[in-house]
């Protein structure tokens, strides 16, 4: 499964909004790829098209799709030299997909700023910088085995060494790995250094309670905006506090509780929706009697390994694929009458699947 990791300096917010994650949790019963861990929290990806799709064919149980979250708990100044839980943080962040940074954006007298006041950009760069330097130590690392290579006479080696010299460029001014520009091949080349800062990231700027409906009027909120915006980076809004509280409500009592505060949903979904994005997930459909059920992918999977995520049997012994986007069955009515539209389509092994495709899989067993 993919993997989302909460980081942030201490007294941010992190255990909060990570408390609210596994409230909200859900029934892993569902999710038997996901990981039990403290550590790890399982979301459902909340879809309206899923809704919209349940409502036509009325199936005995609809499963959204889900990712995890993980509390990757330590980080200080200095960790990339070792303090704190330094190295061992490091390592837990190598293995998550994307990176869900907690901002504090609220004012609380009692509770401690690890640096004396609220200051998120100087929190975001304190942490950006420990990404950094633990890049900069597996870039020259890397830099110098390559060389060695180089001499041996083996030329692939002079490409390599080419990029890496450019994403160690990018490191010395501050900048992430993910700033620098690279062609599908010089990826390719950098991968299996799993760089911290070329993780995709989005900033979670947590604001108080009170200004939970009203969140971009908080000045921090604005400043972590602007930063973000240098980056190209997402930055959702979102009050941990008021989460945790959400999260202990269902149905009506929710819809209730955030109806009183100004709010059309709860920040937690927001935040869901932009990480799912940042991961550059895809959701494909099934649409039986049975089950309605969403399913993730990568984008760019083609039809037997977006198969092979329901089974791998399914992906082994693929044959063929029917498949409707989710605009044309909902604009037809139902599946028989975009089949009578002729939009109903049999791919085969090549097929890229695409975001909202409904699919039935044909494999031989
Ligand atoms: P962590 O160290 O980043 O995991 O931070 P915690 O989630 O443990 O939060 C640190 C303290 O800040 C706790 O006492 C929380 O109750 C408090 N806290 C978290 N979010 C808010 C908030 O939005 N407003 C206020 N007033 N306190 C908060």
């Amino acid at each position: 499964g993919l993997k989302a990791g909460i980081v942030g300096l201490p007294n941010v917010g992190k255990s909060t909004l990570f408390n609210a994650i596994t409230q909200a949790g859900a029934e892993s019963a569902n999710y038997p790829f996901c990981t039990i861990d403290p550590n790890v929290g399982v979301v459902e990806v909340p879809d309206p098209r899923l809704d919209k799709l349940t409502e036509m064919v009325v199936p005995n149980r609809t499963v959204p799709t889900a990712f995890e979250f993980i509390d990757i708990a330590g980080i200080v100044k200095g960790a990339s030299k070792g303090e704190g839980l330094g190295n061992k943080f490091l390592a837990h962040i190598r293995e998550v997909d994307a990176i869900v940074q907690v901002v504090r954006c609220f004012q609380d007298e009692n509770i401690t700023h690890v640096s004396g006041k609220v200051d998120p950009i100087s929190d975001i760069e304190t942490i950006n910088l420990e990404l950094i330097l633990a890049d900069v130590e597996s870039v020259e690392k890397r830099i110098e085995r390559s060389r060695k290579n180089l001499k041996g006479g083996d030329k692939k080696y002079a490409q390599e060494v080419e990029v890496l010299e450019r994403i160690k460029e990018a490191l010395y001014n501050d900048q992430p790995a993910r700033s620098v520009e690279l062609t599908d091949d010089e990826k390719q080349l950098v991968r299996e250094l799993h760089l911290l800062t070329m993780k995709p990231i989005l900033y979670a700027a947590n604001v108080s309670e009170s200004e939970a409906a009203n969140a971009d009027d908080n000045p921090y909120v604005k400043l972590v905006r602007e930063y973000a915006a240098t980056e190209g980076a997402e930055v959702v809004p979102i009050s941990a506090k008021v989460e945790s509280e959400i999260a202990e409500l269902e149905g009506e009592d929710k819809a209730m509780f955030l109806e009183e505060l100004g709010l059309e949903e709860s920040g937690l979904n927001r935040l869901i929706r932009a990480a799912y994005k940042l991961l550059g997930l895809y959701t494909y459909f099934t649409a039986g009697v049975q089950e309605v059920r969403a399913w993730t992918i990568r984008q760019g999977m083609k039809a037997p390994q977006a198969a092979g995520v329901i089974h791998t049997d399914f992906e082994r012994g693929f044959i063929r694929a029917e498949v409707v986007a989710y605009d044309d069955l909902v604009a037809a009515g139902s599946m028989n009458a975009a089949k009578e539209k002729g939009q109903l389509r049999l791919e085969g092994k090549e097929y890229v699947v695409q975001d909202g495709d409904v699919m039935h899989f044909r494999f031989n067993v």
